[in-house]
């Protein structure tokens, strides 16, 4: 039988298959942090933000569009209200750039039984496995001489991890354990007497001259382009969705949002799969630093005002979330079991890995209903760990209301993730309506 027409429904897939499209194209576009912050730069220089620079002086005015990038991974864009902060304090957006993957070594260039391979040190809780038997590139920035910083891609997929023939190790039937150090090492082909080194690759790849580059920040990346899949193509799979399907729905979100009183804030983060201790991380000052300008460079400049813009504010922590898994369905509570295409999750946990709490949850749940999108809850079996996101760590350092939130995904930091396109307009809805509030 068929089911009656839904259109509420038909439009979601409609606007789910388009923005999932661009959700793959914006993936796609993204092998390493530095790579995000730039299509995001892009993105939001297509729609008129301009660029601000740490080491200026900043003048802002009411209506101004504008970007900050500290270290080409972590960027903070914003619209200022029409109103002073300290009136209307700020709704913000945060999510992060990083996700887990292999780090190039500083001393790449190895070389056994006639393969030329690259060191690499793992990078955040990879699943390790999922790694294997791809075609995979090398992705990041390099710093030339005078520190200049180009962005470079391997082209093709030129490294691969082949998995060890099962005839040589029958205990893998038990279960397969990798040893980081001696067994995820990337293959990059012969090793020939001709042809390029790495550097001269990467070099070529960038367009600058190998002899110049000083220093790198190097990935591994999946090269297998993010695609539709499901019964209905309207499922993604692809790298990195955790977490730059929110560094999208982000972006979308501060780019759709109409201008209010209040300021409207997006920030993505690096670093948060290894804890977020860094200049540019949720651990770091770039957020602080940056809302207290902002406060300032609008005219306020007593030391009040940045304690009662943050007062007035709230911040919605944007990071992917477990959909129910049906072949591990036991690994949730039987009563919170988030769906993919079901909508934002919102997340909660006892013990503060989340921010979410009665204010800020409920807050979230009125902008969602405001939007028509349905919001569901996840919390951790109470036997089980929890996960934690930039949230918890930006609410200790502002001490800004925030709430944890996230798209519902499959394989979570899996080589090759899975998540609903559906779940892309519910979350740009759902943002958009926290940022015009
Ligand atoms: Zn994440």
């Amino acid at each position: 039988m068929r089911e009656p027409a839904d259109p509420a429904r038909d439009d979601l897939a409609r606007d789910g298959l388009e923005l999932g499209d661009d959700l793959r194209s914006f993936v796609d576009a993204s092998p390493s942090p530095s790579h995000a912050v730039a299509e995001i730069v892009r993105r939001l220089t297509a729609a008129g933000f301009g660029a601000l620079d740490e080491t200026d002086a900043w003048s802002l005015a009411p209506g101004d569009t504008r970007y900050v990038v500290r270290d080409s991974s972590s960027v903070i864009a914003f619209r200022i209200g029409t109103a002073p902060p300290a009136e209307a304090g700020l709704r913000l957006v945060g999510a992060h750039t990083d996700s887990p993957t292999f780090k190039v070594r500083p001393r790449w260039d190895l070389r056994r039984y006639g393969y030329r391979l690259v060191g690499v040190e793992p990078y955040g809780g990879l699943l390790a496995h999922t790694w294997l038997d791809r075609e995979l590139t090398v992705a990041g920035r390099l710093v030339v001489r005078g520190g200049g910083q180009h962005l470079a891609v391997l082209p093709g997929g030129p490294l691969r991890l082949p998995s060890l023939a099962i005839h040589l190790d029958r205990s893998i039937r038990d279960g397969l354990v990798l040893d980081p150090q001696r067994q995820l090492v990337p293959l990059w082909g012969p090793d020939l007497e001709t042809g390029p080194g790495l550097l001269q690759a990467l070099a070529d790849a960038a367009g600058v001259v190998a002899g110049d580059i000083v220093g790198h920040d190097l990935v591994l990346a999946d090269t297998q382009p993010a695609a539709r899949t499901g019964a209905d193509g309207t499922w993604i799979a692809a790298p990195r969705l955790d977490d730059l399907g929110c560094c999208h729905s982000g972006t979308l979100a501060l780019l759709r949002a109409a201008g209010a009183a209040h300021t409207q804030v997006l920030v993505a983060n690096d670093h948060e799969e290894v804890g977020s201790g860094s200049a540019q991380g949720a651990r770091g000052s770039f957020l602080a630093d940056v809302l207290a300008r902002l406060v300032a460079a609008t005219g306020e400049v007593n030391v009040q005002a940045l304690h009662r813009t943050i007062a007035r504010s709230r911040l919605v922590s944007a990071d992917m979330a477990h959909a129910v898994h049906p072949n591990f369905a036991d690994r949730h509570d039987p009563s919170h079991a988030p769906a993919m295409g079901g909508g934002p999750v919102l997340k909660h946990n006892a013990n503060q890995s989340y921010a979410t709490d009665a204010v800020t949850g409920g807050w979230f749940t009125e902008r969602c209903a405001d939007a028509g999108v349905p919001v569901q809850h996840f919390v951790s079996r109470a036997d089980l760990p929890c996960g934690s996101t930039i949230g918890p760590l930006t609410a200790s350092r502002l001490g800004i209301a925030t709430v944890d939130v996230g798209a519902p995904m499959l394989a979570m930091h899996s080589c090759r993730e899975v998540a609903s396109a559906l779940d892309v307009p519910l979350m740009v809805r759902a943002l958009t309506a926290c940022l015009e509030e």
